[in-house]
C-alpha cells in the first residue's frame, strides 16, 4: 500500500504520517469524511487524513489533530481554521470533527441533498466547505439517494 511505501522511503517528506497512525485515524473516523460524511466505499478517491488545525496554523501531527476528509472538503477547507457565520456576522472556529458531534452542528435538508448548519459553527463550516452547494457533490448525492444509500446515519 502507498502508506507503507512512503513510510519506509528513506527521505520521507514530513507530509507523510506513520502507517499505524493513518490506520487508527481512518478507523476512528469510521472511514468517512468528518464534514460531509461521505463514506470511503462510495468515494472513488482515497479519503485523506487531514490536519484539523492545519500545520501552517501551528497544528501538530498528533492524532488528536488528525481526522478523515474527502478531497472536496479538504480542498475547500484549505488552511482555514475559522469562518464567518452569515446569520450573526461573527467569525467562529470551523467544525472540529474529532471533538464535536456532527448532529449538534449540522443536519441534512429534507431531500437529503444539502447539509444545513444548525449553529454558528455549523453555518460557517457549511459556507466555507460548500457543504450545501458544491455542484459535483449535489449530483453524486442525488444518485446515492436514488440508490437508497443516502443520507447516512448520523450520531
Ligand atoms: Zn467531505
Amino acid at each position: 500500500m502507498l502508506e507503507a511505501f512512503v513510510h519506509h522511503w528513506p527521505t520521507m517528506p514530513r507530509d507523510y504520517l506513520p502507517i499505524d497512525v493513518v490506520r487508527r485515524v481512518r478507523e476512528a473516523a469510521r472511514y468517512r469524511c468528518g464534514y460531509c460524511l461521505s463514506p470511503q466505499r462510495l468515494v472513488m478517491a482515497r479519503l485523506e487524513v487531514e490536519h484539523v488545525i492545519p500545520r501552517a496554523r501551528g497544528g501538530s501531527d498528533d492524532e488528536s489533530n488528525l481526522w478523515l476528509s474527502c478531497p472536496l472538503c479538504n480542498r475547500a477547507k484549505g488552511d482555514r481554521v475559522a469562518a464567518t457565520d452569515d446569520e450573526t456576522g461573527v467569525m467562529v472556529p470551523l467544525f472540529h470533527p474529532r471533538q464535536q458531534r456532527w448532529s449538534d452542528h449540522f443536519r441534512w435538508s429534507d431531500d437529503g441533498l444539502r447539509i444545513i448548519g444548525r449553529t454558528p459553527i455549523g453555518r460557517a463550516t457549511v459556507a466555507a466547505l460548500h457543504l450545501d452547494d458544491d455542484p459535483d457533490a449535489l449530483i453524486v448525492r442525488s444518485f446515492w439517494i436514488l440508490a437508497g444509500w443516502h443520507p447516512p446515519e448520523v450520531e
